[in-house]
């Protein structure tokens, strides 16, 4: 079976660098990426697209904005991500946050409500590039399948697992997770495209 590290380094050859995370030109990449985390709980990167432009149309993605604004404001302006009662006030509480803490901690950002694991590592790896391994429901996935873990574990032992797997890199946590990512909505999808996978996995003999 091959090791975890050798996933990354068979992702990274195949497709390369994926530079997360994306950020408008000339805008934050704290704000951009924090509140890209939130409005992208639950929808397509496409649908938080619309919701950033229209953020960035309003002159409102910056957080002294975000916390100034009207509630049903911010609402309409982040509709398109769906979610938008509760994705608006954490993006208030959030950027509160920001604005009153200079050094963010995963407690002070998992206190926010709105705010998960994965979400508040989101941030902490790509906004603050602090060593957070972000795990996903495609993590999972693919270690799964690949039997490197078993069916039913925590976000938390999930995430042990890998970083005690790697090295401490932030770029590398960065690309891995992206990868996965990639990898997972092109190939290792809910109904597998096995035939053309280049991981070496047994999974693909039973589906
Ligand atoms: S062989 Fe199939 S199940 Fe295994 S990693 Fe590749 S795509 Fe996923």
């Amino acid at each position: 079976m091959m090791l975890i590290f050798q996933v990354y380094k068979e992702l990274l050859k195949y497709y390369g660098y994926q530079n997360w995370w994306p950020v408008h030109e000339g805008q934050n990449r704290i704000v951009e990426v924090s509140v890209g985390a939130v409005l992208t709980q639950n929808t397509s990167w496409s649908n938080v697209e619309k919701s950033l432009e229209n953020l960035i149309s309003a002159n409102c993605l910056n957080f002294e904005c975000l916390v100034d604004i009207d509630l049903e404001v911010l609402k309409n302006l982040i509709k398109p991500s769906g979610f938008y009662n509760q994705k608006a006030k954490t993006l208030k509480e959030l950027s509160k946050l920001f604005l009153s803490k200079e050094n963010i901690e995963r407690e002070d950002l998992l206190a926010v409500k709105g705010i998960g694991k994965e979400t508040a590592d989101s941030i902490l790896l790509y906004a603050l590039d602090k060593p957070y391994f972000v795990t996903d429901s495609y993590t999972k996935r693919l270690f799964y399948r690949m039997g490197f873990i078993k069916e039913k574990i925590s976000y938390d032992e999930l995430q042990s697992f890998i970083t005690e797997s790697i090295p401490k890199d932030i770029d590398i946590y960065k690309e891995f997770h992206a990868l996965i990512v990639k990898y997972c909505k092109e190939l290792c999808t809910k109904k597998p495209k096995c035939g053309g996978c280049f991981l070496s996995c047994n999974f693909k003999k039973v589906v």
